[in-house]
C-alpha cells in the first residue's frame, strides 16, 4: 500500500484526501453490512491479520523525490491471503479493521492516517472486485491456475488505485503534475516488486488450506527476508542521499560570509537532510522526542533540535549521527568565519591597546566629516603624542612601556563619549576623533586628557610623570581625514615647541613653520648624505695644571649659508633616524682629524666623540669602532653617551659598551646628573668618566649650594674610580672655585677654550705644550 509521508500534509489537497476516506468509509460500512447478514466465516483470522499488516506496514519501499516521496508497502499480500481464503465481504472488512489498526498505530498526522485508511479501503474494494471477476465465486470452484492469476491481476490493481490516488494527492498539494509523481526513479522497481510479493499471499492461502496448518510458518522466512532486504535497501539509498546533502552543505558552507547566513544554511540543509520542516534553532536543548546539537558559533548557546521519529528511512540514532555531521561542517564555517573576523580585527587595530589603527581611524573620520556636512555639525581630529616617552621603554624595558601605554590607552578611553573614537597611530602616537563637538567641548577634552596624564604612572615601583602634547585639528569645509591628520599633527608638534604639555589648535601659521622643519629635514638629509658636516674641538683641560688631555669634537652644521645650532639639528637628526649617519659622518672625520690631534699635542691626548643610544643599537657599532680606531694613528678615542639617552635596560648597546671598554675604548656619561643616572646606573655599566652637566657649574661661585652640590657629585663619581669633568666653565672665578673648593681634575669651558676649528687647535695644542703653567699664566682661550 502507498503512504504519503505525514509532514508533506498540508492543506490544499486535504478536501481529496478526506474525500478519498470518505468513499473508503462507506465502502466498509456497506460490506460490513452485507457481512453481518451472511453471518462471518472465520473470525480467527482477526488474530492473525491485524498485526501482521501492522509490522508488514512497517517495512516500505521509499520512492524519492527531493522535495518529498511516496512509501509503498508489501501488506497487501496479506488481502490477497484473505481474498483467496474467505468471502470478498470478510476478507475486504478484516482488511479494512487491519489497516485502521495499523495506521493508527504509527506516528503520523490524522489527515495522513485518514487517507492512508481511505485508499486501503479503495484499493482493496477495486482489488476484490477483479479477483473475483477473474477467479470465480470460490476457491473450491476455480479453475488450476486462475486462482494465482487473480491474485497477480488483482495486486497490480491494488498498486495501480493506490499508488496513482497518492500521487494526485501530492500532485494537488505540491501543484505538480500528477506525472511527475507517478514516473519516479523506483516506480519500476517497486511494480516489478509488488506483485510477486502479493502472491506469496495466494501461497499462504494454498498451504492453509491443506493441513497441517503450521506448514504456513514456513513462509515466515523468506518474508521476514524480504522486508529486510526492502528495509536494507531503502536505508542504503537514503544515507546515498544523505552523504550527497552533506557534501553540497561542506561546499556551500565555505561560500558564506555571516554567522546569519550559517545558521540559516544548517536549518535548511537539516531539513533537507533529515526531510522534516520542523527543524529550529533555539537557546534551550532537545527535550523528550526530540533530538539536537549544539552549534558552535562562539557567540552563545544554540541548539538546532528536530522531532525524534523513527520512520521507514532512517532510526533516531542515524538521525542523531546525521544531525552531528551537519552541525560539524557548521562548526567549520563557523571558525574559518571567526578566523576572518579575527585577521579583519588585527588588520584593523592596534595589537598591543586593541585600539582602532589608523587605517581604521581615517575610514571613521572620513565617513564622520560626511555626515557631519549633512546634518551641519563639526567633527574634531585630536593628535596626541606622549611627551618624553621614548626613555621610559630604555630605562624600564618594553614591557613596562608598553604598560604604560595601555594605560594610556584606557586614560584617554575615559576622557571621551563612546561614541567618539580613540586610536593608536604607532609608538607613543595616538589620535582621537570627536563627533558633533563645538570649540568648547573640544577644549574641555583636551583638558580631561592632560589632567588624567598629569597623574602620572606607577612603573616598577617608580612614580613618572606624564603628559602630551595635542595637536586639535577641526573638520571644516574642504577637510579630508588626510588633512585632518595632518594638520592636527603639525598642531602637535607646535605644542611640543610651546613647552609640551598642553594643546594647540591648528591655524595655517603652524603649518608654514611646520613646513620649514621638513625643508630643514630634508636639508640635513642631503648634507649628512654628502657627508656636508664639520667639526670643531673644544679642549678638556687638567685642572691642576691647565694641561689639554683631550678635546671633544663636536657637528657643525651649516644650512643655506645659516649656522643651525647643534641642539636643534642634533634633535632633528635624533627624531629622524639621521643621527646614525650623522654619527659615521663624525666618527670619521674624526679618525681623518685624530693623527694631526695627536702629534700637535706632542702625544697625550684624547678625542671625544659624542655618539647616540640609536647608534649604538646599530649591529655593527662595535666593528665601526674598530675601524675608526685603526685610522687614528694611535690617539686616544673616548665615547660619549648623553645621560638622557638611557641604555641602562638596552641589552644590545650595553653589550657593545662592554666589548669596546674591554678593548681600551672608555665610556664618558655627558650631561650627568639630570637625567637618569643612579648609582646603580653606573656600576652597572663600564664607565671611566662622568661629565656634570653645565647646569651643575653655573652657580658655584655664587651659591654656596651649587658648589656644594658639584662638590658632591665630584667626591661620588671619584669614589666610584671615575674621571671627573666639570663642563661650563665661563668665568674665573668658576674656575678659582673648582680648583680650591670642587677639587674636580678635568674641566671644559668658554673661559678655558671654545670650541675651535681643527686648525686653531694644532696652534692651541702646540701653545699648551709650550707654556709651563697655562692656566695659572693663561687669560681665557677663544
Ligand atoms: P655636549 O656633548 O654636552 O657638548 C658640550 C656642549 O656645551 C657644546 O655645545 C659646547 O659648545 C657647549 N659648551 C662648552 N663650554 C661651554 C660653556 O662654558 N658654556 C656654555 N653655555 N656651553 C658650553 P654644542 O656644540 O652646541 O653641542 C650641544 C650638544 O649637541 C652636545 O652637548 C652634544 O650632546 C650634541 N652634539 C654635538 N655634536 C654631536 C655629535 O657629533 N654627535 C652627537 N650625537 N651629539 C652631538
Ligand atoms: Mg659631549
Ligand atoms: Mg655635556
Amino acid at each position: 500500500m502507498a503512504r504519503r509521508p505525514a509532514a508533506l500534509f498540508a492543506s490544499r489537497s486535504s478536501w481529496f484526501d478526506l474525500g478519498v476516506f470518505g468513499v473508503g468509509l462507506a465502502m466498509v460500512a456497506y460490506y460490513s453490512v452485507v457481512l453481518v447478514s451472511d453471518g462471518p466465516s472465520a473470525g480467527w483470522l482477526f488474530v492473525l491479520t491485524v498485526p501482521l499488516v501492522a509490522v508488514i506496514a512497517r517495512f516500505p519501499v521509499v520512492l524519492d523525490r527531493a522535495d518529498g516521496g511516496i512509501e509503498v508497502g508489501f501488506e497487501s499480500a496479506i488481502l490477497m491471503f484473505l481474498l483467496c481464503t474467505v468471502t470478498p465481504q470478510e476478507a475486504l472488512v478484516l482488511w479494512s479493521l487491519s489497516v485502521t489498526v495499523s495506521q493508527l498505530s504509527t506516528a503520523r498526522r490524522a489527515m495522513a492516517k485518514l487517507f492512508n485508511i481511505g485508499i486501503g479501503v479503495l484499493g482493496a474494494a477495486v482489488a476484490a472486485t477483479v479477483f473475483t471477476w477473474i477467479r470465480g465465486p470460490g476457491p473450491s470452484g476455480a479453475r488450476p491456475g486462475s486462482e494465482l492469476i487473480a491474485v497477480a491481476v488483482a495486486a497490480a490493481c491494488y498498486f495501480t488505485t493506490d499508488f496513482v490516488l497518492s500521487a494526485v494527492s501530492v500532485a494537488l498539494e505540491t501543484s505538480t503534475r500528477v506525472q511527475e509523481h507517478l514516473l519516479q526513479r523506483g516506480t519500476l522497481f517497486a511494480v516489478a516488486a509488488f506483485v510477486p510479493f502479493d502472491s506469496l499471499g495466494y501461497l499462504g492461502a494454498v498451504l492453509s488450506r491443506r493441513p497441517p496448518w503450521w506448514t504456513l510458518l514456513l513462509l515466515a522466512v523468506p518474508l521476514g527476508l524480504l522486508l529486510f532486504a526492502t528495509r536494507a535497501s531503502t536505508r542504503g539509498a537514503e544515507n546515498a542521499r544523505r552523504l550527497s546533502v552533506l557534501f553540497d552543505a561542506a561546499v556551500r558552507a565555505q561560500t558564506l560570509s555571516d554567522t546569519r547566513q550559517v545558521v540559516d544554511a544548517v536549518v535548511d540543509d537539516v531539513r533537507r537532510l533529515l526531510r522534516m520542516t520542523q527543524v529550529e534553532v533555539r537557546a534551550t536543548p532537545p527535550g523528550a522526542n526530540e533530538l539536537g546539537a549544539q552549534l558552535h558559533d562562539g557567540q552563545r548557546d544554540r541548539w538546532i533540535v528536530a522531532p525524534a521519529r523513527h520512520r521507514a528511512r532512517s532510526t533516531t540514532t542515524a538521525d542523531e549521527q546525521a544531525l552531528k555531521a551537519m552541525v560539524a561542517v557548521s562548526s567549520d564555517a563557523f571558525s574559518r568565519l571567526r578566523m576572518t573576523e579575527d585577521m579583519t580585527h588585527l588588520a584593523r587595530h592596534d595589537l598591543l591597546t586593541n585600539l582602532p589603527n589608523r587605517g581604521l581611524l581615517l575610514d571613521r573620520v572620513e565617513h564622520a566629516l560626511a555626515m557631519s556636512r549633512r546634518r551641519g555639525t563639526r567633527i574634531a581630529f585630536l593628535f596626541v603624542d606622549l611627551d618624553g616617552f621614548k626613555p621610559v621603554n630604555d630605562r624600564f624595558g618594553h614591557a613596562a612601556g608598553d604598560a604604560v601605554l595601555v594605560d594610556v590607552a584606557r586614560r584617554l578611553s575615559d576622557c571621551v563619549r563612546q561614541s567618539d573614537t580613540v586610536a593608536r597611530l604607532g609608538g607613543d602616537e595616538f589620535a582621537l576623533l570627536l563627533e558633533d563637538v563645538n570649540v568648547t567641548d573640544v577644549a574641555s577634552a583636551c583638558d580631561r586628557i592632560l589632567a588624567s596624564l598629569g597623574r602620572g604612572a606607577q612603573v616598577a615601583g617608580h612614580q613618572l610623570s606624564l603628559s602630551a602634547s595635542i595637536g586639535v585639528a577641526f573638520g571644516d569645509s574642504g577637510e579630508t581625514a588626510d588633512s585632518m591628520l595632518r594638520n592636527s599633527d603639525l598642531a602637535m608638534y607646535e605644542a611640543k615647541s610651546r613647552g609640551k604639555n598642553q594643546y594647540v589648535e591648528y591655524e595655517r601659521a603652524i603649518g608654514r613653520s611646520r613646513l620649514q622643519r621638513l625643508e630643514l629635514v630634508e636639508s640635513l638629509r642631503a648634507s649628512v648624505s654628502a657627508g656636508d658636516l664639520s667639526l670643531v674641538y673644544q679642549p678638556i683641560v687638567r685642572v691642576s695644571t691647565g694641561r689639554i688631555t683631550g678635546v671633544e669634537a663636536l657637528a657643525r652644521w651649516r644650512s643655506n649659508g645659516v649656522d643651525v645650532p647643534p641642539d636643534v639639528f642634533i634633535r632633528i637628526a635624533e627624531d629622524t633616524g639621521l643621527v646614525v649617519a650623522l654619527g659615521d659622518v663624525v666618527l670619521a672625520h674624526a679618525a681623518r682629524d685624530a693623527p694631526a690631534i695627536l702629534a700637535a699635542s706632542g702625544g697625550d691626548v684624547n678625542v671625544s666623540v659624542n655618539v647616540s643610544a640609536k647608534q649604538m643599537r646599530e649591529p655593527d657599532f662595535v666593528a665601526k669602532i674598530e675601524r675608526v680606531l685603526a685610522l687614528m694613528g694611535g690617539a686616544g678615542l673616548v665615547l660619549e653617551i648623553t645621560e638622557r639617552d638611557s641604555i641602562a635596560n638596552d641589552t644590545a648597546s650595553l653589550k657593545a659598551m662592554q666589548t669596546l671598554s674591554d678593548r681600551g675604548v672608555p665610556f664618558a656619561i655627558d650631561d650627568f646628573g639630570i637625567g637618569f643616572s643612579t648609582i646603580g646606573y653606573l656600576q652597572q655599566m663600564p664607565v671611566r668618566i662622568i661629565k656634570s652637566d653645565l647646569s651643575f657649574s653655573e652657580g658655584i661661585d655664587r651659591d654656596e649650594r651649587s658648589c656644594a652640590l658639584l662638590c658632591s657629585i665630584t667626591m661620588m663619581g671619584q669614589a666610584l674610580g671615575l674621571d671627573v669633568v666639570v663642563e661650563g666653565i665661563e668665568r674665573a672665578s668658576q674656575l678659582e672655585h673648582l680648583r680650591d673648593h670642587v677639587h674636580a681634575p678635568y674641566a671644559q669651558g668658554y673661559l678655558l677654550h671654545r670650541p675651535m676649528p681643527l686648525d686653531q687647535l694644532l696652534t692651541v695644542l702646540a701653545d699648551n705644550r709650550a707654556v709651563a703653567n697655562p692656566v695659572v699664566a693663561g687669560a681665557p682661550r677663544t
